[in-house]
């Protein structure tokens, strides 16, 4: 009687985590379609390309964006990302591109974003882009566009 009581325990147990599991995927599996309809909206409005690449330094491990995206802590001075699988952290990195020019700069999590943005005194899209590319490029990634990104911080 003990036995098939605990045999059953263990079984229901094991239901709740592949259903938590299974949960937990299709979150993945949203993000990753928000991003990517994202991403093709600002190719298709303002002809810029977003890239982010992220392989861990220790494992190899070449990690995908939602992976970048979990693995960021949200804290405005550490814009690392962390390896799902052996936990080292690093810096990924975003690919910017367009018809005229393609960069390479520090991918940013949205509160890094946001926190540098709050800091520059001009709020002109052309000037913040010279000024901070990085923080201009995060921002488009994960807001879209600027105004967006000034909603955020309490900006019109
Ligand atoms: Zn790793």
């Amino acid at each position: 009687m003990r036995m098939t009581l605990g045999n059953y325990h263990v079984h229901n147990q094991e239901q709740l985590l592949t259903q938590k599991q299974k949960q937990q995927q299709r979150q993945k599996q949203k993000l990753a379609q928000r991003i990517s309809l994202r991403l093709d909206i600002i190719q298709e409005f303002r002809g810029e390309q977003f890239r982010v690449e992220a392989i861990c330094p220790k494992c190899h491990c070449n990690l995908t964006i939602v992976q970048v995206i979990k693995g960021f802590n949200r804290d405005p001075h550490d814009t690392t990302t962390g390896c799902p699988k052996c936990e080292e952290r690093f810096q990924s990195h975003l690919y910017q591109s367009n018809s005229y020019s393609r960069t390479t700069i520090e991918f940013l999590c949205p509160a890094q974003t946001l926190d540098q943005l709050r800091r520059l005194p001009i709020f002109f899209p052309d000037e913040i882009k010279v000024k901070n590319f990085t923080a201009y490029s995060s921002a488009i990634f994960h807001f879209g566009n600027l105004t967006v990104a000034f909603k955020e911080l309490g900006i019109n």
